[in-house]
């Protein structure tokens, strides 16, 4: 009988659509580029985390057509035979690129923090984790069973309190885990100060890269290493399908810590290794954001430009200094009503809405590439404060 499940179902849709949360899977196409295709109308793209355009790159898709001559498919788990040697390629060359000692490729940045997390932390163990982690984090940390302290978005304060209740129950094994860059704010982690604490409680630390990996650091290693902390940080989880543009997701520290996730870390061993398109696209994409820097700089002048703009006509873009960039609404309709109005002007951001962001914090969330065109931004800023008087929102 599928009545309950019909009942069920039913009753929870119509719960999101009245409450505005409705959600959609909209057709696109030329995803990888500035200007994509939305029922037929070109749409300037504000809602890719292809922040440097390599997805779109010519030499990464030759790359990966010449690796796709060695076959379609993963075949097997890595254990198995799906240890490709261009896997094993790669992981020396991330290890290198990130001055570890080791590095472990993985399907997706999702099955990497919750297989790493819930393979290191166990009943026994505490977790401390900022309120604005990624899903793929939480996730991890719940499947753990772990004491899950999550401290106030960026709050030290909080994270040191925290850390000390932990030190008072007795509890030995202690892990920081932060996104560098929030993905929905494009606010940055105190990273040092993180590094400070994990110091003084002997805690470790795993950072999530995902949106400073290509972006951030000399050749693109990260916020860590722009920082210059990155021999202080434990777990370096970055992922291949933001600014690299392909897909995939690596860890990189210690020989003996990874060895221990070959043997452990359920996402690792119980799914099919990568295919040879993807690694050999990541190899091609990893040469091309070490060298990327004048990538790397057009895009940091065309996001400083528009959080700028945005900021000085008086909207809330919250703490964001890199190239994600959140216009704070507050109000789920009046987020929708945004989105919609920047549609019929040509401009595709998607509102971001509760459960993805916190309750009364809808937005609309921009995220600048290094390909935009200067006229399109210009053109984009203009509009958005157009929209936001029509709202009274400024
Ligand atoms: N971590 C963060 C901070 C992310 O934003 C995302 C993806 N949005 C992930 C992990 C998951 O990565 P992937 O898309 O490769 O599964």
């Amino acid at each position: 009988m599928t009545k309950y499940w019909n009942e069920m179902i039913q009753h929870r849709l119509q719960s999101f659509a009245e409450a505005g949360l409705k959600r959609e899977l909209r057709p696109v196409r030329q995803v990888c580029q500035p200007v994509l295709v939305y029922q037929g109308k070109q749409l300037l793209n504000f809602s890719s985390n292809n922040y440097l355009g390599l997805a779109g790159h010519p030499e990464i898709i030759a790359a990966e057509k010449e690796a796709a001559e060695r076959g379609a498919g993963g075949v097997a788990s890595r254990l198995i035979i799906g240890h490709d040697e261009a896997i094993e390629e790669l992981e020396y060359e991330l290890a290198r690129f990130q001055d570890k000692e080791a590095a472990l490729v993985f399907a997706n940045g999702y099955m990497a923090n919750v297989g790493i997390l819930s393979a290191f932390l166990g009943r026994h163990d505490a977790v401390f984790s900022d309120r604005l982690n990624h899903a793929s984090i939480v996730d991890g940390i719940r499947l753990s069973g772990a004491v899950h302290y999550r401290y106030h978005h960026g709050d030290l304060n909080h994270l040191e309190l925290q850390l000390k209740k932990a030190e008072q129950k007795g509890i030995k094994r202690r892990l920081i885990v932060t996104d560098s860059v929030f993905s929905m704010d494009g606010d940055v982690a105190p990273l040092k100060e993180i590094i400070f604490l994990k110091e003084k409680y002997g805690a470790a630390l795993m950072i999530d890269e995902a949106h400073a990996g290509g972006v951030f650091g000399e050749e693109g290693q990260g916020m860590a290493h722009q920082l210059g902390i990155h021999g202080q940080v434990d777990l370096h989880m970055g992922t291949f399908s933001k600014a690299f543009g392909v897909y995939g997701a690596y860890i990189a520290g210690k020989k003996e810590w990874i060895q221990y996730l070959v043997h452990t870390c359920r996402s690792l061993i119980y799914t099919t290794a990568l295919p040879p398109t993807v690694v050999g696209g990541i190899r091609k994409a990893l040469k091309l954001v070490q060298n990327g820097n004048e990538l790397r700089q057009m895009l940091a002048e065309k996001s400083q430009y528009v959080r700028r703009e945005l900021r000085e006509a008086g909207l809330d873009i919250g703490s964001s200094s890199t190239q994600i960039i959140p216009i704070v609404l507050g109000d789920e309709r009046t987020t929708l009503a945004f989105s919609e109005k920047l549609l019929a002007c040509g401009i595709l951001s998607v509102a971001i809405r509760p459960p993805t962001v916190p309750k009364g914090s809808a937005r609309i969330r921009l995220s600048i590439m290094a390909n935009h065109e200067w006229d399109d931004l210009r053109k984009a800023v203009h509009v958005i404060k157009e929209i936001a008087k029509e709202l009274e929102v400024i």
